[in-house]
């Protein structure tokens, strides 16, 4: 036997949420298909989905071997970041994510206000921010941080509707306006979101609107809520955000404060180990306006596209961004090549495409197919082969 050993097999678990598709991660990790969603498959220690280790004597969750079996430099909460693919077939809520300093504070608010810690009411979870990163699997939708003041005086003069919402731009900026819609109440969302409504749906199910314009998440997000009997509120953020299309390979990030919402598409994320969302529409979970704006940032934002840098070796490429709770790589390994390296933290490989073996210094080795994962401890040097090429996704703490 080796001993020493540093790499091992990794599951993890799905959610499924109902905005989830039916095939793709079902297909990617081998799973039947049984019509069920499969929303996302969390790699991690989160305690609402903990990744099992898989060890000679038989599987333990990966929390539970890094308090019992290692503890120097491992915090008992388990790891700073959680991994998953997402498979975002309908859209997900609008949704801004606290600072660590206010999570904090509002978490320990609501410990005294005696709100229970799973109570569908509770916004804050955990004492921790919770900024992502996202890198694309396929064409991604989505809805990242407000138009610029000016695109958005364009955007309020263009649907007819919208006309009278211009004085609270001119005179309060995107804060004002926001607030303004946002605390609407039915009544006065109706009369203003109904005939925008009535308007687009017979284009959008003609299939004459294009993914590219707001009109068409507008009319899929109101027939996506409908059944909520509501105006979603939400539909207001459709207008108002920047819509953003990422191709395969790109990423994007949400630090804190920026207002965002998936709309459509695979992607891998990697994110600080936190559930702390704030929700503001498209959602039948719990929705609170009044944090929602207490934790956003009301400025202009123009997306930052995330195309990532080839390391020397010529083939991982980092999405850098400057938390220091995580970083996330891409590994293309063709088939004449080795991938080299020495972890420095604790990490997660996800292989995507292709058949990898993963050789440690000491002989270990771990064969991983599309859709498996290993865990790796900090301070192993070890090498990855590809059978022909192979596609892998690395998440691993950022700089600390
Ligand atoms: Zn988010």
């Amino acid at each position: 036997m080796i001993s020493n050993v540093k790499t091992y097999p990794l599951e993890g678990k799905t959610q499924s949420y109902s905005w989830g598709g039916t095939q793709f991660i079902p297909e990617l990790l081998g799973l039947e298909k049984n019509g069920k969603p499969y929303a996302e498959y969390w790699l991690g220690t989160h305690e609402r989905g903990q990744a099992d280790i898989v060890l000679p004597k038989g599987k333990t969750s990966l929390r539970n071997f890094l308090n019992t079996f290692k503890s120097g430099g491992v915090k008992a909460s388990g790891l700073s970041f959680l991994f998953k693919v997402l498979d975002v077939k309908n859209m997900l809520s609008i949704q801004v994510h606290p600072s660590k300093e206010s999570a904090k504070k509002e978490y320990l608010l609501e410990n005294l206000q005696g709100i229970p810690i799973d109570h569908p009411e509770r916004n804050f979870k955990d004492q921790n921010h919770k900024p992502e990163i996202m890198v694309a699997l396929s064409e991604f939708w989505l809805l990242h941080g407000f138009l610029s003041e000016e695109k958005l005086l364009g955007r309020l003069r263009e649907v007819p509707e919208f006309h009278e919402l211009i004085p609270a731009l001119q005179s309060d900026g995107i804060k004002g306006l926001y607030n303004k819609v946002m605390n609407q109440d039915f009544k006065e969302r109706k009369r203003i979101l109904k005939p925008i409504i009535e308007r687009i749906l017979p284009l959008y199910r003609e299939g004459i609107l294009s993914k590219t314009s707001a009109d068409y998440w507008a009319a899929k997000a109101f027939i996506q809520f409908e059944e909520n009997g509501d105006f979603d509120k939400g539909i207001y953020s459709i207008y108002f955000f920047n819509l953003v299309e990422l191709k395969p390979g790109e990423g994007i990030y949400q630090p804190t404060g920026v207002p965002h919402a998936y709309l459509e598409g695979q992607n891998v994320e990697l994110m600080a180990n936190s559930d702390n969302v704030l929700r503001g529409g498209l959602t039948s979970k719990h929705i609170d306006v009044r944090q929602l704006l207490k934790h956003t940032k009301f400025q202009e934002i123009e997306p930052q596209i995330i195309r990532g840098t080839l390391k020397e070796d010529g083939m991982e490429r980092i999405y850098a961004c400057d938390v220091p709770d995580f970083q996330l790589s891409q590994i293309q390994i063709l088939s004449s090549e080795i991938y080299c390296t020495t972890s420095t933290s604790s990490e997660i490989l996800l292989v995507m495409e292709g058949d990898v073996a993963m050789r440690e210094k000491n002989g270990a080795l771990l064969v991983l197919s599309k859709g498996q994962s290993a865990f790796v401890e900090c301070g192993c040097h070890y090498y990855l082969e590809a059978r022909n090429s192979a596609v892998i996704f690395k998440a691993a703490s950022g700089k600390t």
